[in-house]
């Protein structure tokens, strides 16, 4: 039977590379039809065919406080009424910078104090390293297997074939000569970390890595894992960047750097970046770090990035609307529907003895076919991935509208209520039964 879903798949096909802009839409890993969504609001979407689904990916992270909240939507068409874009400095910019250095403090430290604003997390990145090189005058980059940190060249680079070895290409379109600016190492080895600055470590920019990796599933660091790379880095006179974008403001009030601090492992990244939460649906991403740092950027520094919306007026009323109304009671209630969703799902998959992990970090879960929780990429590759394909399509069936790989993780939201929670349990027995079949 086809719907309306299938037929915006057929036709989006026709003008749009595979239907999607962003490839993950495309439920390349589970198969069937993406979900061309109408509208969302609180913890639930709506397809185009008016099936209604109670969602876990929220908009990949952005919608903190649920879908639509009315006080984001009302600050958004306020500013709009006022103008779409300037292209000239705002009150509002200020304002947010102002909100993101002080969210970001913990154990006494104050790793932000100078933001700029883009419009991407791939921007943000990409200025971050652009920023580290410009500073230290040094070309190379240290780069985690398996962490994501947008589509800039430089940051889609495969392991080479030893750990000190300089980066592949990793897709089509990265000339060598990038790729080799940048070293991969496995997630968590503090070893090889070691290694390539013992053989590389006078050309070494900065290292990058995700706050907690969140893109090969969620993988909770080891403890101490970012305070020792910045003592690393630091002695050999290159930069830490703290990649935010997808922790920032959503595990914890200040990001995934404050929950670490607080549980003592205290560590000053020289610059961090965010995203998704602090856009609060609308396109905007920071980087932020010290001063003296920061300052090297264009126009007081010589490091040169700029762009036609970056701080958009629209995207930073919903930063401000969304950052404002994430409180202390947000976080409360991301935390206890994570618990909820949790519970049920080990007690469904343990029920149908079906081995898995559910690997958290603050509000941020996710769930893997194994025994323990992967501690990196290797690991998260080697499970039993093809049992998501019918627990993802049966939870798809019961109404549950879940990120559409394994390696994804699941967002909660504020707006994750009873009605939604319970739908979710619901579902979630008949999913685990589909994957112990399939
Ligand atoms: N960094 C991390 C950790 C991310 O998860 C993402 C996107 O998922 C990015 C950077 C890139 O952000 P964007 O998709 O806004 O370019």
């Amino acid at each position: 039977m086809t719907d309306r879903n299938d037929e915006l798949f057929s036709h989006a096909r026709s003008v749009i590379p595979g239907g999607v802009n962003s490839p993950v839409r495309a439920y390349g890993s589970v198969g069937g039809t993406p979900r061309f969504l109408a509208s969302a609001r609180g913890a639930y979407v709506t397809d185009a065919a008016g099936r209604e689904y109670v969602d876990l990916v929220a908009s990949w992270g952005p919608a903190l406080l649920g879908h639509a909240h009315p006080e984001v939507v009302a600050a958004v068409q306020e500013a709009a009424a006022q103008g779409l874009s300037f292209g000239a400095p705002t009150e509002g910019e200020v304002r947010l910078a102002e909100l993101i250095a002080s969210r970001v403090r913990a154990g006494g430290l104050a790793p932000v104090e100078e933001v700029r604003l883009v419009s991407t997390g791939t921007e943000a990145t990409m200025t971050a390293i652009r920023l580290a090189r410009g500073v230290t005058g040094r070309d190379l980059l240290v780069k985690f297997d398996g962490n994501y940190h947008g589509h800039s060249d430089g940051l889609l680079a495969a392991a080479g074939s030893g750990v000190a070895t300089l980066a592949l290409p990793g897709t089509a379109g990265v000339p060598a000569g990038v790729a080799a600016e940048t070293l991969v190492v496995p997630y968590g080895d503090l070893d090889a970390v070691r290694a390539v600055f013992a053989a590389h470590g006078e050309r070494i920019a900065a290292i990058i890595v995700e706050a907690a990796p969140a893109n090969m599933g969620v993988v909770e660091p080891p403890a101490g894992f970012n305070a020792a790379l910045a003592d690393i880095a630091h002695a050999a006179g290159a930069l830490l960047i703290v990649d935010e974008v997808l922790t920032g403001f959503r595990v914890h009030p200040a990001g995934e750097w404050g929950r670490q601090v607080e549980a003592g492992h205290a560590y000053l990244p020289d610059i961090l970046t965010f995203g998704k939460v602090v856009g609060g649906g609308m396109p905007l991403a920071a980087l932020g770090g010290r001063r003296d740092v920061m300052e090297q950027l264009a126009p007081t520094g010589p490091v040169y990035q700029a762009g036609t919306l970056s701080g958009n007026p629209l995207s930073v009323a919903a930063g401000i609307a969304t950052l404002e109304r994430a409180t202390p009671e947000v976080y409360d209630r991301l935390n206890a529907a994570a618990d909820r969703v949790i519970a049920a799902l080990t007690g469904a998959l343990a029920a149908e003895g079906l081995a898995h992990a559910i690997p958290r970090v603050g509000t941020l879960f996710g769930l893997a076919f194994r025994d323990a929780a992967p501690r990196d990429y290797d690991e998260a590759k080697a499970q039993d991935q093809a049992r998501f394909t019918p627990f993802f399509h049966a939870m798809l069936d019961a109404g549950v509208h879940l990120p559409p790989s394994i390696f994804e993780a699941w967002f909660v939201t504020a707006a994750h209520d009873d009605a939604a929670l319970a739908r979710i349990e619901e579902a979630l027995p008949g999913a685990a039964r589909a994957a112990a079949r399939g």
